[in-house]
């Protein structure tokens, strides 16, 4: 079963050195996230499998890497500028921002409240400037020097249209793709890294004929429409998303841009959420290398509801020798997020095992443990309360930043050791998990470290141990991601660290695969334990050096998924793990 909330996915990230908040040590910015170690490990390879499988293995596709900062010109006529806004409303009693457009009533869903704000209208694109400026918003100074930071890759890809066309000499039907950072002022970031203000995306875009330019036997546009759809659903597949957590799902009339002509959304069945975009394949006509030209036919202009551009100082037109015409090719767009794609992958690979049952005589004795910690944290909580009311000290809670959607409550603590707010929260999730128990282990653990409402308690610090210690013993996180995607593909350890002949092997093996694949050389704790922690980051192989080791040079090679061990001759170790994970 893959993960049952996004808690579980951002607990492990976390923990284990994939993602952190961003500029936390100063109370975190508005869902703004850090890749840590593991992190950058895995958005690289979904980066360089996505790239292998749209430029390397096809014969049609170049590459690109634009300019994050583009001209304010481009976002004007893309029809950014004008458009690239979502209806906002306010609670005016809770104050909690909602975009109109996902609300499914005219109440607020976070208080219940029907007191909201007419919808306005809010831009997504962060601006700059370059160059010093003093000017007010709007004059002309001030709009000759405005840049944005893009919201998407894809304009980069149009205004070098004809470079790449003219450099790499290019016939229709080609495309173009790109991997990179793009930026969006959410108005509802949020539920972890699904919506972040800052993300990278992966985006093509791929050029083709007109209709009117198509001829017998050749694709037409709802052909190669369909061919990216059902490519770029299998590279989904490809890399273990299940099926039934993957539909194509084609946006109605009223959701499709005016320009497109049709647009299907490849969606995954996230926890929490539900159905949720992580890839956009759009027909987009001739919209976008229209807008960006000077020399439009009227008749053109009015069909793709443009006005005439007369600051571009270009025609991205294409002269097709065998047509002996030239027109504006165009462009279906298959369009992902990097960083959704991490969320999507982690979620689909997390699996919790049970791997031994826990006696009663373990679980008991944990039970009134959790019972007299709730009582303690209770205690402690009243006496907050009353402190807070003798000297008028404000809620820690009241000054979070709420933009991120993704602070816990009382994560800033401005005031004294307990806050009762993030107390009782603690205090009630506490007293569900424990009637959960022990499939709830994991989680209770999780909840122990992480939760604000659990800190400065005694007895959760004498607790934490425990939980800790029998959740290692008898649950089993493992991350079941594909090899390509692993982190870490193989991790090394000595049976004992203190015999020199085999840390020496074990070291040998480790510098002999380390200009392959990423490996981990660990001796801090016993094999077992080794094990579950790369289980929990989703290491395929382990291999274990041991006395055998030094009389017949074979080492211990251990499966993630199966967990089956087999003997391992050294001398065919690099080849092996090369084919297994598909380096070779
Ligand atoms: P949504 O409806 O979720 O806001 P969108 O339709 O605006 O998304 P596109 O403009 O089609 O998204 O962007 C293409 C892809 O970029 C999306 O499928 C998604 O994977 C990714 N993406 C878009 N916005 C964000 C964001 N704020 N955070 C992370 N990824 C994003």
């Amino acid at each position: 079963m893959p993960a049952r909330s996004i808690e579980q996915i951002r607990n492990l990230c976390k923990r284990r050195g994939f993602i952190f908040p961003g500029s936390a040590a100063y109370g975190g910015l508005g869902s703004f996230w850090d890749y840590g170690p593991l992190g950058v490990e895995m958005l690289g390879h979904i980066k360089r499998a996505w790239w292998r499988n749209v430029v390397y293995e096809r014969d049609d596709m170049e590459g690109l890497d634009g300019a994050i900062i583009t001209s304010r010109k481009v976002w004007q006529h893309s029809g950014h500028e004008a458009t690239f806004s979502d209806p906002l409303v306010d609670c005016k009693k809770c104050r909690a921002r909602h975009r109109a457009d996902h609300l499914t009533s005219n109440v607020c869903p976070k208080c219940g409240s029907t007191d909201l704000t007419p919808p306005r209208s809010f831009n997504l694109m962060f601006q700059s400037h370059v160059g010093p400026v003093a000017a007010e918003v709007g004059t002309d100074e001030e709009l000759a020097s405005r840049v944005y930071l893009r919201p998407e890759t894809a304009q980069t890809i149009f205004m070098n249209f004809k470079h790449v066309q003219a450099t790499l000499r290019r016939k229709v039907p080609f495309g173009v793709a790109q991997i990179g950072k793009a930026f969006r002022n959410e108005i509802t970031p949020g539920n972890f890294i699904f919506r972040t203000r800052e993300f990278e995306q992966m985006e093509i875009e791929f050029f083709i004929k007109p209709p009117q330019f198509v001829k017998d036997g050749e694709k037409t546009d709802e052909q190669w429409h369909e061919e990216w759809i059902s490519q770029r659903y299998n590279w989904w597949l490809s890399l273990g998303v299940d099926p039934s957590r993957l539909r194509k799902r084609a946006q109605d009339k009223a959701e499709l841009a005016h320009y497109a002509k049709a647009t299907t959304d490849l969606e995954y069945l996230f926890p929490d959420f539900g159905w949720g975009e992580v890839e956009g394949v759009a027909n987009r006509t001739d919209f976008d290398l229209s807008a960006h030209s000077r020399d439009i036919p009227e008749a053109d202009l009015a069909r793709l509801k443009l006005e005439k551009n007369a600051d571009s100082t270009e025609t991205f037109d294409y002269f097709d020798p065998e047509a002996k015409a030239r027109y504006i090719p165009w462009v279906i767009e298959p369009s992902a997020g990097v960083t959704r794609a991490m969320l999507t992958f982690l979620c689909e690979a997390y699996h919790e095992e049970l791997v031994k049952e826990p006696t009663p005589a373990e679980v008991d004795p944990l039970k009134v443990e959790i019972d007299s910690a709730i009582k303690n944290a209770q205690k402690k909580a009243k006496e907050a309360e009353k402190l807070r009311a003798e000297s008028r000290v404000p809620s820690p809670g009241s000054t979070a930043d709420k933009a991120a959607g993704d602070a816990a409550p009382g994560t800033r603590d401005t005031g004294p050791k307990h806050d009762p707010v993030a107390i009782a929260d603690f205090v009630a999730k506490l007293e569900e998990m424990k009637g959960r128990l022990p499939a709830s282990l994991l989680e209770i653990d999780n909840l122990l470290e992480e939760h604000p409402g659990a800190q400065n308690l005694e007895p959760v610090k004498k607790l934490k141990p425990k939980v800790n210690k029998l959740a290692e013993d008898c649950v089993r996180v493992v991350l079941r991601l594909h090899p390509t995607l692993a982190p870490i593909k193989v991790a090394i350890f000595p049976l004992k660290k203190n015999e020199p002949a085999i840390v020496d092997i074990g070291r040998r093996i480790t510098k002999q695969l380390a200009p392959f694949m990423r490996v981990q050389y660990d001796d801090s704790a016993g094999i077992g334990r080794l094990y579950r922690r790369q289980d929990e980051i989703g290491t395929p192989f382990c291999i274990t050096v041991d006395f055998q080791t030094l009389e017949d040079n074979t080492v211990t090679l251990r499966e993630r998924d199966s967990m089956a061990q087999s003997r391992v001759k050294i001398d065919d170790l690099k080849h092996m793990l090369m084919q297994r994970l598909h380096l070779a």
